[in-house]
């Protein structure tokens, strides 16, 4: 007998019907003698549209507070559904809100961190032999305040659990059969992988593969929670996110990805001199902004250009913050631009191989495709190109590296 925990995410839950399909398949695990509990998201489109109306009623800046009493109501809506389709099935089901199951996070509303669980009550369920089932995406901080954990966070809430059970497995089901090379909903020649690294995984989740929320992945590393993700819809073996060890296939590019939700924003004509970054980022790290890439170029009579990117969410809070900051530091403009996407290409086997970088500029350039920022670590390149561009450079890039990759790059 086995502990697994199950995640479903909002697709596979999209109605009732797909609700029932997905309370057979519970049922199923359940009756070859595991202990199953399972973790769900909301109904597909459900949170946007709560958002939609949060942000309607507050004009578009709702107190964190009340935004997460908000939009965690989706998920407590498919928890109660899905208990009710196993009983119906004739096997025994209980609900957890986040606040019943003992989720405690910290109180940073919209974002939250899980801090610990209490798994006494959901071991009790389970030992009685019905199946949890756990709302994601929420938790309780310490003054009863419902938190969330941020978009796609109900990946992470699955981890959580899965690694404070002590499961066998933690199941993430989804709409696609696995992690992909690249997006197989925009790239049909896109490859599923059998097994890929925590590393790889991380920086793929962090560069806009949303199959698996970053912080799920980092939690599995920790805790080493044996993660499979699979189809909610076929019965096939899925992907396997594994130590770096256990991966067979090393491939010099293991994917690629895209994020469109990116701007960035360029301060003209500002003094080279020490002190100028630190009064123009701080506001925006004060302010919460996460600054991806920063470019400052080589300064010449005296001055210099830096240019950053910033979530599109942000946009035009950073852009104010640049012009009052641009004020004070004398910069000679400031240009916003939130029509970029940034493309990544991602691979253990870049360590030791080198032409990569190279190959990844000539495709692009082949493709004509302006490249308007770069930033490298050990196993990624990203890309900033103009947003129209994206799914062409990503195709681009899927073909020259994994379709026809099977050739490596020469040394330069
Ligand atoms: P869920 O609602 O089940 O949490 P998500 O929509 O969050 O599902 O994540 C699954 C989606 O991730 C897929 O439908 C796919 O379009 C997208 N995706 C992006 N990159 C990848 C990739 N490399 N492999 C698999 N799916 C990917
Ligand atoms: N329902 C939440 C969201 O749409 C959490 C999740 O689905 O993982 O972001
Ligand atoms: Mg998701």
């Amino acid at each position: 007998m086995a502990l697994i925990v199950q995640k479903y995410g909002g697709t596979s839950v999209a109605n009732v019907e797909r609700i029932r399909h997905v309370a057979a398949r519970v049922v199923e695990t359940a009756k070859q003698g595991h202990q199953v509990a399972v973790v769900v998201s909301a109904m597909a489109g459900e949170t946007d549209a709560l958002v939609a109306l949060a942000n309607d009623a507050a004009g578009d800046r709702p107190d964190p507070r009340e935004y997460d009493a908000l939009v965690s109501t989706g998920e407590q809506k498919t928890i109660a559904l899905l208990a009710m389709a196993i009983q119906r099935l004739g096997n025994k089901a209980r609900s957890f809100t986040g606040g019943q199951m003992g989720m405690r996070t910290d109180a940073s509303f919209t974002r939250a961190r899980i801090q610990s669980i209490d798994t006494e009550r959901i071991h009790a369920v389970l030992q009685g032999g019905a199946v949890a089932v756990i709302a994601g995406f929420q938790g309780i901080d310490e003054e009863g305040n419902v938190t969330t954990l941020g978009r796609g966070g109900s990946d992470t809430s699955a981890v959580a659990v899965a690694a404070a059970l002590q499961a066998d497995v933690c199941e993430i089901y989804t709409d696609v059969n696995g992690v992909y090379t690249t997006d197989p909903n925009m790239v049909p020649a896109a490859r599923k992988l059998a097994r890929i690294s925590f590393e790889e995984m991380l920086e793929m989740a962090s560069l806009g593969a949303k199959v698996l929320q970053i912080r799920s992945v980092k939690l599995a590393q920790q805790y080493g929670v044996p993660l499979h993700v699979r189809s909610t819809f076929e019965t096939t073996e899925g992907t396997w996110v594994t130590r770096e060890e256990d991966v067979m296939e090393r491939l010099v590019v293991s994917g690629v990805t895209y994020q469109r939700n990116e701007a960035k924003i360029r301060v003209r004509g500002v003094k080279d001199q020490p002190g100028v970054s630190a009064r123009l980022f701080t506001p925006i790290s004060d302010a919460g902004i996460v600054v991806d890439m920063i470019i400052q170029n080589v300064g010449q009579d005296g001055t210099t250009d830096i240019t950053f990117t910033v979530p599109r969410a942000d946009f035009k809070r950073a852009m104010e913050m640049a012009q009052q900051a641009g004020r004070e530091i004398g910069a000679g403009g400031i240009e916003g631009d939130d029509k970029i996407a940034k493309v990544s290409i991602v691979g253990l086997g870049m360590k030791d191989h080198a032409g990569v970088a190279t190959k990844m500029f000539r495709t692009l350039a082949d493709e004509a495709i302006n490249i308007q920022m770069i930033s490298t670590s050990e196993i990624k390149i990203s890309v900033v190109v103009e947003e129209k561009y994206t799914e062409l450079a990503v195709r681009a890039l899927h073909a020259a590296f994994v379709e026809h990759g099977a050739a490596e790059p020469q040394p330069e």
